[in-house]
């Protein structure tokens, strides 16, 4: 058993009905004693009290303090980063995703010239902080294509972070000398009967392979740890749980990264038909957010444009700290190869400069490029480095 996975059982947070009772039984008054807990400061009982039922009447409360500390903690900016496809090639079969290696869409893989090409418009739209997203792709996503892409990028962007297949720790050092300075791997579902449901074969349906990646990514000293459950799956409060657990203790081994979490709910996907007995309500994932928030003072918070315009302004006011905009979700779509499957329909829409234009609305000022990352980011690599 992988230590996490020792901690998760320790704690129980397998036995989802036992869990579920425990919330449901706490108290406004234990509410009101999480709330009134040092802001920030992260305990197993104090997060169970925040997402519970009893906590509804207190949000208003909550948000105020998440925004105080939040301010406190990133001054009143919000980062912008864009998602750059390089594959919507596949070997699993998560049956909520457009690139199910069972679906029958277009599948499109971006040459490195293909993939600048995307990254030169992000770059003219201001960007200078880009994720790299792909499919489990191994035989084209190879350790060499992201290291060669990452020394390409590294000129014009001063954050490169990467959302793709678990990787082992020499890969993810390769890649982290490479100058892609973050990981982020949803665990998509922290309740092994669940996670054996959406994921039945391929790589992927080992879940401890998974649990396992990002000790192996912060180990190769990534500086930015992101983790994440695909809301919609299994009860949002136990999968809270539970990732907060897996946070703490990656956040008590590896202080020297930032961790972030981020908050993807289930959309629409290409050939995509299933039912989730899960699905999240706006008023529930601002209740996660913020209970997150008063737990983990120093942690980014995301939110992608899965979200609706509407909700997204709304937690701009709040405690998110960072957004992508514009996001294209299938290979090659900024620079139109609009034909090629997309992994899920994005539900804002707006281009950056309107995001932009939103956040100064909110109050908070648009941060395009990262400058703690232009100071300390390694110097690019030589080839006898990578
Ligand atoms: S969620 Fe990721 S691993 Fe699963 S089918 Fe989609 S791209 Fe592949």
């Amino acid at each position: 058993m992988t230590p996490v996975a020792s901690i998760l059982a320790e704690q129980q947070l397998d036995d989802h009905a036992r869990w579920a009772g425990r919330i449901e039984a706490i108290t406004a008054d234990q509410v009101r004693r999480a709330i009134a807990d040092e802001s920030g400061r992260y305990t197993l009982d104090k997060l169970a009290a925040l997402v519970s039922p009893a906590a509804e009447p207190l949000l208003e409360e909550m948000a105020q303090l998440a925004e105080q500390l939040t301010a406190r903690r990133f001054g009143r900016t919000i980062q912008l980063y864009a998602p750059l496809y390089v594959s919507n090639a596949c070997i699993n079969s998560c049956r909520y995703c457009g690139f199910n290696r069972t679906h029958h869409g277009a599948r499109t893989r971006l040459s490195i010239d293909q993939a600048i090409a995307d990254a030169d418009i992000l770059a003219t739209e201001g960007f200078r902080n880009i994720l790299l997203v792909s499919g489990e792709d191994p035989n084209f996503v190879t350790i060499d294509y992201l290291c060669d892409l990452a020394a390409r990028l590294r000129p014009r962007f001063s954050t490169i972070t990467a959302e793709i297949y678990p990787l082992s720790q020499d890969q993810y050092t390769a890649i982290a000398r490479a100058g892609i300075d973050g990981v982020t791997l949803y665990q998509e579902s922290y309740d092994r009967p669940t996670y054996a449901r959406w994921h039945p074969a391929g790589p992927k349906s080992d879940y401890d392979q998974r649990l396992d990646a990002p000790d192996r990514f912060a180990s190769a000293a990534m500086r930015r740890i992101g983790l994440g459950v695909l809301l919609g799956l299994a009860d949002w409060r136990i999968e809270t749980l539970a990732m907060a657990e897996h946070a703490s203790s990656l956040i008590k081994r590896f202080w020297q990264s930032q961790l972030s979490f981020s908050f993807p709910r289930i959309r629409p996907a290409p050939e995509v038909a299933e039912q989730y007995d899960h699905l999240v309500t706006d008023r529930q994932l601002v209740k996660m957010i913020l209970a997150l928030r008063l737990c983990f003072a120093d942690a980014g918070l995301v939110l992608s444009t899965r979200e609706s315009p509407a909700f997204r302004d709304a937690m701009a006011r709040i405690c998110v700290t960072s957004m992508s905009a514009g996001s294209r979700t299938n290979p090659g779509g900024y620079s139109g190869h609009a034909d090629s499957t997309e992994q899920f329909a994005v539900c804002d829409a707006r281009t950056p400069a309107q995001v932009a234009a939103m956040i100064r609305t909110a109050g908070r000022e648009p941060v395009w490029k990262d400058w703690d990352a232009a100071f300390t980011a390694p110097a690019t690599p030589t080839a006898a480095d990578v």
